[in-house]
């Protein structure tokens, strides 16, 4: 995993003073790492029932569908709210200042299709709440979260196990 969490850029005071943001343009940037990171996403799932991949916008779109390629089964983008063109169906979630709203189509999946959610970054685990709680709406069972990035300061790893959601990560960043 180091090799991963070397191939991954950090910006510091980005997009605000104080959040040293994790950069994984250049992680998808070097092919090896690129290529061990979705491995290791699909490795703990590879002998397992999964229906589908859920990614979350837009960095988890890359990661997401590289995952579902490899494990034969489709994808479902989770999108900003106002982006799908069919019908949806959404979920609202705080942000520190105020609230957002993710959206999926709602025939995106099938009740009890099993469904693995992946996403660049793990931080407060507000947005993969909020995927997780769509998922659940149009029936699905959330069968785990992948994450390349935990932030284990700010607890969201916690807080989606709390939903009896398993998380994995591949590596972690000390601090916000
Ligand atoms: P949260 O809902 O707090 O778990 O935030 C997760 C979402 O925000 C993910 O989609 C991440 O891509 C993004 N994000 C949050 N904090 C950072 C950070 N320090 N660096 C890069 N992306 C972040």
């Amino acid at each position: 995993m180091d090799h991963i969490k070397a191939a991954i850029r950090t910006i510091p005071d980005y997009p605000k003073l104080g959040i040293m943001f994790r950069d994984v343009t250049t992680l998808l940037g070097d092919a090896g790492a690129f290529r061990a990171a979705v491995d290791a996403m699909v490795q703990p799932h590879a002998g397992r029932k999964i229906d589908k991949v859920a990614g979350i916008e837009a960095r988890g779109f890359i990661l997401g569908g590289a995952v579902a390629h490899q494990l034969s089964v489709g994808f479902v983008p989770i999108r900003k709210k106002g982006k799908l063109p069919h019908k949806t169906i959404g979920q609202t979630y705080e942000l520190e200042y105020g609230a957002d709203e993710v959206e999926m189509h709602v025939d995106a999946v099938q009740p009890g299709e099993r469904v693995l959610l992946v996403d660049d970054l793990i931080a407060t685990g507000g947005t993969a709440e909020a995927a997780i709680l769509l998922l659940r709406k149009a029936g699905a069972e959330v069968e785990g979260c992948s994450f390349v990035i935990d932030l284990p300061d700010l607890g969201g790893a916690r807080k989606i196990e709390a939903m009896g959601v398993s998380v994995a990560s591949l590596t972690a960043f000390e601090g916000e």
